[in-house]
């Protein structure tokens, strides 16, 4: 048993450690200060890992002679788990970020549908109340897993297509009322004498199969292009399945953390909905490919190619610019040549500012991440709310691989799948460059009317190649820098 010390040192450890990783998540709410909070938050993660140690030295007596060995086994597990991590952090690229926050949320859900399996097998849970709260952070944990798993396959694109057939809503919704069944009636047979109609054992295995079904059917059908917002909703299943395995297991730092987690991904969610304008059914339940495919009235004007150098010698002779990153700039990995560029036309005395928004590129903050990446000060990156009135005062706007945020058929047309979304007013700069290789479309899958605007000219290219050639006709001016 565990001795009193041992409870009380684990009681304080656990709390400690939930109190830095909520403050660590506090500090994380600003670019200036996210550094500090990543920090912060992995030092409480590190204190909740130590300490779980003792849980394990103090097991009882009939478990004392594989001490060493599971102690011996958890440190592997470790030492395997943080390598891989390490190594694939350093390894990701920006743009396959999505994908590896899909594999690390389903290892969360996993890891919590383990521990309760750990308690159903060794018949812990008991009374009723721990026993349906482990089984409901089973299904969900389960879920989470099977669910981000089928996700990252998506943005992977290992799977292509979302899988869809007739009936399917009324097929997944009976599939999941059994699998509660099947967790209700273990609960009846745990609390009661009827005999079981299999081995418990059999009903517990049943019983995670199918929860990692449910997790495969509810994602199969949902399109490619949604899936960092049914992430960000598994990242909300597996916070609570950790919260509620957190009460099974008594322990204060699983159920502090599950909790935040859980309310910080339903947060994510709901801010990710809102910045597309979409609800969250409409995400889990509809296409946004199939509505994108409407017909869209014509749009008029003409799309006017121009050459990446006259576009950066136009820049350097204005007296503001403010730069519209997206998607484009992320896959062509050009935010050191941008800054590059920024840093040799505020040498030259332009006022340069970043306007960012909030579902730019394929994950929230995503942009914000790429700029910090190149050294780009946060003082001169603004959110869409604080620069949107500043572009009918601003010479050029630079939109280097967006497409969607900018598109002012978000403002105008009710037919547009994007109507309502909030936008950065490119469109109302007195001159815009607009930098991406050709006449693809968005994630929308719809034209960009800003595209074919009087005041709009195409610099097509990779915003990589496109960059270098404007610093190569900047720096060939040979103009002195501004004092
Ligand atoms: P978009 O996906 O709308 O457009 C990106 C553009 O970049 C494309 O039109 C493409 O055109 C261009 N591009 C691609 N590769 C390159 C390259 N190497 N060099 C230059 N240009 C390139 O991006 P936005 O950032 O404007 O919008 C994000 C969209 O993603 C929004 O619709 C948002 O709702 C959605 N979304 C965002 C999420 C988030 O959390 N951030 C989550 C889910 C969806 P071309 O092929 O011609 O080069």
């Amino acid at each position: 048993m565990i001795d009193t010390l041992s409870q009380a040192a684990i009681g304080i450890v656990d709390l400690v450690a939930a109190f830095l990783l909520m403050y660590g998540l506090l500090r994380m709410s600003s670019p200036v200060t996210a550094p500090s909070g990543i920090f912060v938050a992995g030092i409480g993660m590190l204190a909740a890992i130590l300490v779980s140690f003792l849980y394990i030295a103090s097991v009882d007596e009939a478990v004392k002679p594989h001490l060493l060995i599971n102690i011996g086994l958890a440190i592997l597990a470790l030492l395997i788990g943080g390598g891989v991590a390490w190594w694939s952090g350093k390894k990701v690229a920006m743009t396959a970020m999505p994908q590896m926050v899909a594999l690390y949320n389903g290892m969360g859900g996993g890891a919590a549908g383990a521990i309760a399996a750990v308690e159903l097998f060794g018949n812990k849970a008991g009374a009723a109340i721990p026993l349906t709260v482990t089984l409901l952070g089973a299904l969900i944990g389960a879920v989470s897993l099977s669910g981000s798993l089928i996700a990252w396959a998506k943005l992977d694109e290992i799977i292509k297509k979302p899988l869809r057939f007739k009936g399917q809503r009324a097929f997944n919704a009976l599939f999941i009322l059994a699998t509660i069944g099947i967790g209700a009636y273990m609960v009846v047979v745990t609390l009661g004498q009827n005999p079981p109609l299999m081995s418990m054992s059999g009903l517990i295995v049943l019983f995670f199969a199918c929860a990692l079904v449910v997790g495969i059917l509810m994602t199969l059908p949902i399109g490619g292009a949604d899936m960092p917002v049914v992430i960000s909703i598994f990242n909300a299943f597996t916070g609570l399945a950790v919260g509620l395995e957190g009460y099974v297991l008594q322990n204060p730092a699983l159920m502090i953390a599950g909790m935040v987690v859980g309310a910080a991904g339903l947060l994510l969610t709901l801010l990710m909905a809102k910045a597309m304008n979409r609800s969250v059914s409409n995400v889990v339940f509809t296409n946004f490919g199939d509505t994108a495919k409407r017909k869209q009235g014509k749009i008029k004007g003409s799309l006017k190619p121009m050459q990446a150098g006259d576009a950066g010698i136009a820049m350097r002779y204005a007296s503001s610019v403010v730069i519209v990153p997206g998607y484009g700039l992320a896959v062509a990995e050009a935010q050191g040549k941008l800054f590059e560029f920024v840093k040799l036309l505020q040498a030259g005395g332009v006022s340069v500012k970043f306007a960012v928004h909030p579902v730019a590129g394929r994950m929230p903050g995503q942009m914000d991440v790429l700029l910090a990446e190149a050294g780009v000060p946060y003082d001169m990156i603004f959110q869409l709310e604080d620069i949107n009135d500043d572009f009918k005062t601003t010479d050029v706007a630079l939109v280097i691989g967006a497409n969607d945020v900018v598109n002012p058929a978000a403002r105008s047309d009710k037919t547009s799948p994007i109507f309502g979304m909030p936008i950065v007013n490119a469109d109302q700069a007195k001159k815009v460059f607009v930098v991406k290789r050709g006449e693809g479309k968005g994630y929308a899958g719809i034209v960009n009317a800003l595209f074919y605007g009087d005041n709009c000219n195409m610099v097509y290219g990779d915003a990589q190649a496109v960059l270098i050639k404007m610093i190569e006709a900047v720096r060939g001016l040979g103009l002195p820098a501004a004092a």
